[in-house]
């Protein structure tokens, strides 16, 4: 497939300090873009990274109707350039599309776009372990209407963000116990932009308090750990590694699934299975919560060191070799192309 390229006069890739880039604050010089109306997608185009007109009445802005995604193109030590499971992202946006009333994208303009975009901007994408270009594919409703129902027209875009890794200092976390990212029947399980807006709120609460994150709980009990309010979250309790199963309100992370294939590999028991506050507590109260970490496509793996529950609160003692290095470091190698890939998780792009 052919997509439309209108090229930059020059790049503005010379001004970027790719040494202090702080995540997602730069952008590329280009971007995709397909326009929906009258009931088909347009013809894909990529164009010169900037501002897109929109009418204030677009419904986006009124009734929410935006969902994304986050994925990496990631490079190796001979300039081939790899995306991560791709396939997976766009079954996902498509899932998360028509829980909001919204078209589905069409394969080959997600594929091939991303495959021409990143190529394009292949300067963009540094050698090294935790350098990479983060993509943002999004939808958005842009038909200008104020009644509440779906729209007929939307944008379906894809920018590109460099990115380096990040240490994040020391992360805690608080429990929920009193607000709610998803509930059943919602739309817990879609990459939906005001999944995100709804947790911003107890986050910054949590974050007033010294708690960098919010791990959710179930919306009917507050009884049952869910997930964080960008990435999916796991407990190893002695020597196996718990993590909630994925439901209506709980999305379906990548990074989640693919962990959980090289914990397997690498012979730690999994568990999937409910896990409740309580027993968190008392695992910890014994000393047997050895750890907690967060997954998700920007961070891989973020560990914990701590959290609050109410007017309680635990730290986790500090391990030498922890079960969230090990598996950052297997999935890290398999992103990066410095190991064998038998999944085929790896999909070369150039
Ligand atoms: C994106 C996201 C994740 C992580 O998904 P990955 O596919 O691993 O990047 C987890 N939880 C929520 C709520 C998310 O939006």
């Amino acid at each position: 497939m052919e997509i439309d390229i209108e090229y930059i006069k020059e790049s503005k890739i010379d001004t970027v300090d790719f040494e202090n880039v702080l995540f997602g604050q730069v952008t590329t010089d280009y971007m995709f873009e397909c326009d929906y109306k009258n009931g088909a997608w347009g013809t894909p185009k990529i164009k010169p990274f900037a501002d897109i007109p929109m009418s204030p009445a677009s419904r986006v802005f009124h009734y929410g109707q935006a969902v994304f995604e986050g994925m990496k193109a990631y490079k190796d030590d001979n300039d081939d350039l790899f995306l991560f499971r791709p396939k997976d992202n766009f079954n996902r946006i498509n899932k998360s599309a028509t829980r909001l009333a919204m078209p589905e994208i069409l394969e080959e303009h997600f594929m091939e776009g991303l495959k021409q975009l990143v190529n394009l901007e292949k300067d963009w994408v540094k050698k090294g372990f935790g350098n990479a270009l983060y993509l943002r594919p999004i939808i958005f409703a842009t038909e200008a209407a104020l009644s509440a129902a779906p729209a007929s027209e939307y944008k379906f875009m894809i920018i590109c963000s460099p990115v380096k890794s990040y240490f994040e200092g020391e992360v805690r976390v608080v429990i929920a116990s009193q607000y709610s990212r998803s509930a059943d029947g919602g739309v817990g399980f879609a990459k939906a932009a005001g999944n995100y807006g709804a947790q911003f709120y107890p986050q910054k609460l949590g974050k007033e308090l010294g708690y960098q994150q919010v791990i959710f709980t179930d919306s009917a009990t507050h009884e049952y750990l869910e997930e964080g309010g960008a990435m999916n979250v796991f407990f190893r309790i002695g020597d196996t590694l718990v993590t909630a199963p994925t439901s209506e309100r709980i999305l379906d992370g990548i990074t989640r699934k693919s962990l959980i294939q090289l914990a397997e590999d690498n012979g730690y028991k999994v568990e999937v299975r409910p896990i409740t506050v309580t027993e968190l507590k008392e695992a910890a109260k014994k000393g047997e919560l050895k750890e907690i970490f967060g997954s998700g496509t920007a961070a891989v793996i973020s560990p914990i060191i701590g959290f609050a529950h109410k007017e309680e609160t635990f730290e986790l003692e500090k391990l030498e070799d922890s079960f969230a290095m090990k598996l950052k470091n297997m999935l890290m190698n398999i992103q990066y192309n410095k190991i064998d890939d038998k999944y085929n998780w790896r999909y070369k792009i150039s």
